[in-house]
């Protein structure tokens, strides 16, 4: 077999988790395809120049929860992001999520037991700059979700707050608390509230 390597994105996507998750199992990690899993998934097989497009990621309880890892990565919209399957779904940037079973009705792995992550192949791919992985430890969808509520249901009180005491003969608190609610509105757009 010629000479194959891990798209360079791919390298620094796995140091940054390894870094996060130092005792993760990786039962069922890989990069390069068995014949198989090459048939399925292409991007496991090698390009022209040897590159390989994507890896699997195991599924650890412990962390990383693979449907974090996976909603973790579509969210941020890295560009480098070919497409993300986790739980039977799947992600791409043009259609989102979507069932897996949709895009791939021969699909005979439903990514329970690791998260697939396909970035785009050449140059791209080979970007080895760090991913945004978010603050959270990986805690599962459970977590982010209680997270983003929390957030949303604060941000909504720190509004009204903010609206009653609003004195609209003085200009310069109405300045300052036009710039809190921007400041409010870039935190629900990162918090995907
Ligand atoms: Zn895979």
């Amino acid at each position: 077999m010629a000479a194959w390597y891990l798209a360079g994105s791919l390298v620094q996507l796995r140091g940054q988790i390894n870094g996060m998750f130092p005792n993760r199992s990786k039962a069922s990690d890989g990069s390069i395809g068995d014949a198989a899993h090459s048939a399925r998934e292409s991007d496991h097989t090698p390009t022209d120049t040897g590159q390989v497009c994507a890896i699997d990621v195991t599924h650890d309880p412990a962390g990383p929860d693979g449907w974090w890892l996976a909603t973790t990565l579509a969210a941020k919209r890295d560009p480098r992001l070919k497409y993300v399957i986790s739980r039977d779904q799947f992600w791409d940037p043009q259609n989102g999520w979507q069932p897996y079973p949709r895009v791939n009705p021969g699909r005979t792995n439903k990514h329970d037991h690791h998260t697939h992550v396909s970035v785009w192949a050449g140059r791209i791919g080979d970007d080895a700059a760090p991913w945004d992985l978010g603050v959270s430890a990986g805690e599962g969808d459970g977590w982010l979700m209680g997270a983003k509520e929390d957030l949303t249901a604060e941000i909504r009180a720190m509004r009204e707050q903010v609206s009653n005491k609003i004195d609209n003969s003085n200009v310069e608190q109405r300045r300052q608390i036009d710039q809190i609610n921007q400041r409010l509105a870039a935190i629900e757009k990162k918090v995907g509230a």
